[in-house]
């Protein structure tokens, strides 16, 4: 049977649930389609936090996006009553003098502080004494320097998507799970969009795809050849020692950059209680996967390296309490995807949040809906333009 929709979004992760909140909150029939059930485990939206912070090091273009996103979740708590956005704070430190890349930007430490200039985000600049006498939870090793920002701390994610899915349904919304969509066709004489599913056939007026690790499959082959996807883990270890110091009301969110990327830590207070352990991670661009055939397991060789490398500055118990896997999917600029198909304006993209797209999802779902109703998008997305990528 073929049903008809004035807007479907196809996959209601971070950015797709996003996006159908916003659309629910205007006229029109409006429907989201999802392989699974949202929030699940199997994409890049898992795993109890995410970092955000206002001041982006990695680049001006996506403070604007932090900034309208904090506001969006704030008031999507309101509608929704679940607490999505913790300020607990945000410590980035590195060592004096030695080179702090991270995704894709050589002096991110230094990207952060000119954004939060240029922006007026509140922040402090703190030396070796004060970061010892701030945060004497890590340890250090003599010659680092930190910044702290007061409205940076954490997003509940699977909190997050389900606001916004549960907001959008009470809105009119409506939803078909564990739906996978296999093509995208443009309509008869190129009207409309025709959505070949599993169940059956689905025709939109206009369609926004956020299909995440799985984006690839809707991009023409020239564009999707560029997107990496690369397997990351996820690891909960527990805390030895006195655990006060570690609780959300005590401990920020924290990066530790390093000389080499892959020796970054990233990591979280204990968000679910003493015993709910600590939250710590690395990144790797190293080893390409698919997200439906990726090994899931966290093998125990990837759990040893990531304890050295946080125990290096965290007292941490070997054996980790949970560990789990998700995907970035990268751009060869470590840059955002969000335009019109290049073929098929009535086609909106968004993807490739290449590892840092959390924080800013609440604002690409609503600059999703504008370019989907038809309006100019309040904030500008001219940097994240399907063209550079020769598309
Ligand atoms: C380990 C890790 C840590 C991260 N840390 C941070 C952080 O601290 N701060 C930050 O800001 N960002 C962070 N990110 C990045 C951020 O989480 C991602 O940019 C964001 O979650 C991506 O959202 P998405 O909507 O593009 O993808 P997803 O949330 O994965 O959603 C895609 C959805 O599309 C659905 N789908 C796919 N194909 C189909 C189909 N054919 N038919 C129907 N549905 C389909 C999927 O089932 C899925 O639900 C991190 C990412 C990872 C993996």
């Amino acid at each position: 049977m073929q049903k008809s929709w004035d807007i479907a979004v196809v996959g209601l992760g971070a950015m797709g649930s996003a996006a159908l909140y916003q659309l629910s909150r205007h006229p029109g029939r409006v429907l989201g389609i999802d392989s699974f059930t949202p929030p699940h485990d199997k994409g890049s939206s898992h795993g109890d936090t995410r970092i955000t912070r206002q001041a982006i090091g990695e680049g001006r273009q996506y403070v604007p996006l932090a900034m309208r996103s904090r506001e969006i979740w704030r008031s999507l708590e309101r509608e929704s009553g679940a607490s999505l956005y913790i300020e607990n704070g945000l410590l980035v430190f590195a060592r004096e003098g030695k080179s702090r890349s991270d995704h894709g930007v050589a002096d991110f430490l230094d990207q952060t502080v000119g954004a939060a200039v240029e922006f007026g985000i509140g922040h402090e600049l703190l030396d070796q004494a004060a970061l010892r006498r701030r945060f004497p939870q890590f340890r250090y090793t003599g010659d680092e320097v930190g910044y702290y920002e007061a409205s940076g701390g954490y997003l509940r994610p699977e909190h997050c998507i389900a606001a916004n899915l549960a907001c959008a349904q009470l809105n009119g919304a409506e939803l078909q799970l564990e739906q996978r969509v296999i093509a995208i066709e443009p309509g008869a004489s190129g009207e409309g969009v025709i959505l070949r599913c599993e169940r059956d056939t689905i025709k939109a007026s206009r369609v926004i795809v956020a299909a995440g690790a799985w984006m690839p499959r809707f991009l023409p082959d020239r564009v999707a050849g560029k997107l990496r996807r690369f397997r990351q883990t996820l690891h909960w270890f527990p805390l030895r020692g006195h655990p006060a110091p570690y609780a959300p009301e005590r401990c920020p969110v924290f990066i530790r950059l390093s000389d080499a990327h892959s020796n970054m830590v990233y990591g979280f207070p204990a968000v679910n209680g003493p015993d709910g352990g600590l939250k710590v991670a690395s990144e790797q661009f190293e080893e390409d996967c698919d997200p439906d055939t990726m090994e899931r397991t966290v093998t125990a060789a990837e759990t040893e390296k990531i304890w050295r490398m946080a125990s290096q500055f965290l007292p941490l118990g070997t054996k980790p309490l949970k560990q789990t896997t998700c995907v970035y999917t990268v751009t060869p600029d470590f840059g955002f995807l969000i335009d019109r198909h290049p073929q098929f304006p009535q086609v909106i993209l968004a993807s490739a949040c290449s590892g840092h797209g959390f924080k800013h999802s609440a604002a690409i779902g609503e600059i999703l809906a504008e370019l989907a109703l038809g309006l100019t998008p309040q904030l500008d997305i001219s940097p994240f333009a399907y063209a550079r990528y020769g598309g």
